[in-house]
């Protein structure tokens, strides 16, 4: 896979153009990418790679879709997949081209992190989510705490790139 690099312009016009057609949403520069519904803010990360782009996309998706609580990780699981579909039609509006690999790497580390919370660590069967932290094993009848749902975060800028 070639390496992409977008001119440094290339964010800030479209954070311009963000700011100009959803002028109900703060846009801010961060270091993470994400979605705030209690300050109804969406957070980008300015980066000459790509995914920063596919990111802030993806976080005004969930932004749109009005994304807010989740009833249980399943339900986070499709939001994530919700926030990526908006993310592809805002990329036609806006003429970016999402990886579609870049995509299924999202999902996959969500479904990976899904699939650990949800193994029970007394016999590795899988359980049922009971409360927004708590599952417990059908088999063993074990439960455990998980800490707090979050939405996947895309893209986060790497240590060595941090002033
Ligand atoms: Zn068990
Ligand atoms: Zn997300």
């Amino acid at each position: 896979m070639g390496v992409t690099i977008l001119p440094r312009a290339y964010m800030k016009n479209l954070i311009k153009l963000l700011e100009r057609d959803y002028p109900a949403i703060a846009f801010r520069q961060s270091s993470i990418a994400q979605w705030s519904p209690q300050s109804h803010q969406v957070s980008y990360v300015s980066t000459e790679d790509p995914a920063g782009v596919w990111s802030t996309l993806h976080e005004l998706g969930h932004a749109l879709l009005d994304h807010r609580s989740y009833e249980s990780d399943v339900s986070l699981l499709q939001m994530e997949v919700d926030a990526w579909k908006k993310a592809i039609e805002l990329a036609e509006l806006y003429a970016v081209t999402i990886s579609e690999e870049h995509m299924q790497h999202c999902l996959d580390t969500y479904r990976d992190w899904l699939h650990k919370r949800s193994t029970c660590p007394t016999c590795g069967k899988h359980g049922l989510q009971q409360s927004n932290a708590l599952y417990r094993c059908l088999n063993c009848q074990g439960t455990w705490m998980v800490s707090s749902t979050r939405f996947c975060r895309p893209y986060r800028l790497r240590k060595a790139q941090t002033q």
